[in-house]
């Protein structure tokens, strides 16, 4: 017989369509059976239970992180990370891939990324004779921050074939010094196929998602919607590590990649499946592409230019003809679709096809998605609530960047991921914390969410900022439902599946200024505990 849970004398917030907060739940097996008052749940006690007395803390559903990146975000924990404050310098980093190699079995790939020339003293790359005096016996990488630079040493010149004879790449440089010899920096596409040679293996990428699963559980996360970057084959490895049991969360797998995404919608739309295959454990979700920049490039597609720059709107990558051949077809084939879309000028094309693909081929409850949404300004909130169609809004975003919003955007920034809106018209928004784009702390996501407040302590749009219990349903049964999932998870409900984590403290009672510090202490995903760190337990 299954184990039975019995969960007492919390602040249990259940997220049901009442909002309501009670005691107590009971779990069975991979569902949970009952919810109610404590003295209700104590009456389930049997000889196969365990009784976890709260105290006043809450037990809430588990966290559905809307949009990361999974597998991104697992290598770049394999890997030197230059984000750390602890690299001022060139030698600073030297030091760091030292280290890495000494760990790192020879003919094995050291690799760094994040780095950013402008931002350490040198303000220069490492040279390929750096990167030779770290090791000899290691291919060596180091990416910068953009994606579309890297240096590296001697070894990974000879892994790619490169020598003085190598002719530049079409759209890439090979950088060379006075006698014509790389000297190991690479742009462009001569950095994106060396980044090709670089790529990890499939026993690498099941290390990184091991290392990634386990933090997010530590996180409270207990589903992910994979944002995908590198294609199909990512689809695979999503898919065989969540079979063997290396991903831990639910994982809602969309289609796409970083660069020539269409590439990928269209083998996947010749592949003959759609939208919603799978189990409770991995399911194909939307195909997606992007259709602008970077909201703190830079770079996203506005519809007025931007504050900072009176002649810039920013940058696009398709044509409103070109996504419509693309995503109609897959709208009409089943598929959900989505796109990464920042700029109000992008979030219009999406949704001007999205209106196109529903009137030429009506479908109940598609569902379509727009990632991030940035720039939602209230006429794209009011097609938005006629489409159905669901954003995923990344609040932590005003934080990190914030502050850059102001100058690039001006007052644009205070309609940003405007929650507030969002509830307001009936739009269920899902929240995201777009890992590692940014930390996918879910308790920075709220406490985000509940201020808009940026690095330099300014409040980006105060009528955009909701409450708490709001912030969670965006972080929990939206999430669910932008993934037709949310019959299944999402919220604490007799006959759910029992994905839920506690926290140190009640949450409701906790200061606003104090979330970001909240705790998991305990998460549970399909009734299997996959992350404890409780200090007492009540036994009988
Ligand atoms: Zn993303």
């Amino acid at each position: 017989m299954d184990k039975r849970y019995l969960f007492v004398d919390g602040e249990v917030i259940t997220v049901n369509n009442e909002n309501q907060v009670v005691e107590a739940v009971a779990v069975q097996g991979s569902r949970i059976i009952a919810v109610g008052s404590t003295e209700d749940i104590l009456q389930l006690q049997d000889d196969h239970s365990e009784v976890i007395d709260l105290n006043g803390r809450t037990l809430m559903p588990g966290i559905i992180d809307s949009h990361l990146h999974i597998t991104m975000y697992g290598t770049n924990e394999l890997s030197v990370s230059c984000k750390n404050d602890s690299i001022t310098s060139i030698q600073d980093l030297l030091q760091l891939l030292k280290e890495q190699a000494a760990m790192t079995p020879s003919g094995e790939w050291i690799r760094a990324w994040g780095y950013h020339d402008q931002k350490i003293a040198d303000k220069r790359f490492p040279t390929k004779e750096e990167l030779d005096s770290v090791s000899t016996d290691h291919p060596i990488i180091v990416i910068r921050a953009c994606s579309h630079i890297s240096a590296v040493n001697s070894y990974a010149l000879r892994c790619a074939s490169i020598d003085k004879n190598t002719p530049n790449p079409e759209g890439g440089i090979i950088e060379r010094d006075g006698d014509g010899e790389a000297t190991g920096l690479l742009l462009e596409n001569a950095h994106m196929q060396m980044f090709q040679v670089a790529a990890f293996s499939k026993d690498e990428i099941g290390e990184a998602h091991a290392v990634a699963s386990e933090h997010f559980s530590k996180a409270g996360i207990t589903s992910i919607h994979d944002a995908s970057g590198y294609g199909t084959s990512n689809l695979r490895a999503l898919q065989q590590d969540s079979a063997k049991g290396i991903i831990k969360q639910r994982v809602y797998a969309m289609g796409g990649a970083l660069s020539k995404s269409e590439n990928v919608v269209k083998a996947l739309l010749n592949s003959g499946i759609v939208t919603g295959l799978g189990n409770d454990r991995f399911k194909i979700g939307p195909v997606k592409v992007f259709l602008d920049g970077s909201s703190s490039g830079p770079t996203i597609w506005t519809r007025e230019p931007y504050t900072s720059d009176s002649s810039d709107f920013g940058v696009h990558y398709f044509e409103q003809e070109q996504l419509e051949e693309l995503f109609i077809p897959a709208h009409e084939q089943g598929w959900q679709i989505t796109a990464h879309a920042q700029g109000d000028a992008a979030i219009n094309m999406l949704l001007t096809c999205i209106e196109k693909a529903n009137k030429l081929y009506p479908r109940k409850d598609a569902r379509h998605r727009i990632e991030h949404a940035g720039i939602a300004a209230p006429d794209l909130i009011e097609r938005m609530k006629i489409q159905g169609v669901i954003p995923t809004p990344n609040p932590a975003f005003l934080h990190e960047y914030g502050d850059g919003y102001c100058v690039s955007y001006g007052k644009r920034a205070e309609q940003m991921y405007p929650l507030a809106s969002y509830l307001e018209a009936g739009v269920p928004a899902a929240i995201a914390s777009d890992c590692p784009v940014t930390d996918f702390s879910p308790m920075r996501g709220i406490h985000s969410a509940l201020t808009r407040l940026s690095q330099n302590g300014k409040v980006i749009g105060e009528k955009e900022t909701i409450s708490l219990l709001d912030a969670i349903r965006m972080y929990t049964i939206n999430g669910a439902y932008a993934s037709f999932s949310e019959n299944e998870t999402g919220s604490i409900e007799p006959g759910k599946l029992a994905d839920l984590i506690i926290l140190d403290q009640s949450i409701i009672q906790s200061k606003v200024e104090g979330i970001p510090f909240v705790q998991v202490e305990f998460t549970m995903i399909d009734g299997e505990v996959v992350y404890e760190r409780l200090p007492e337990k009540a036994n009988s």
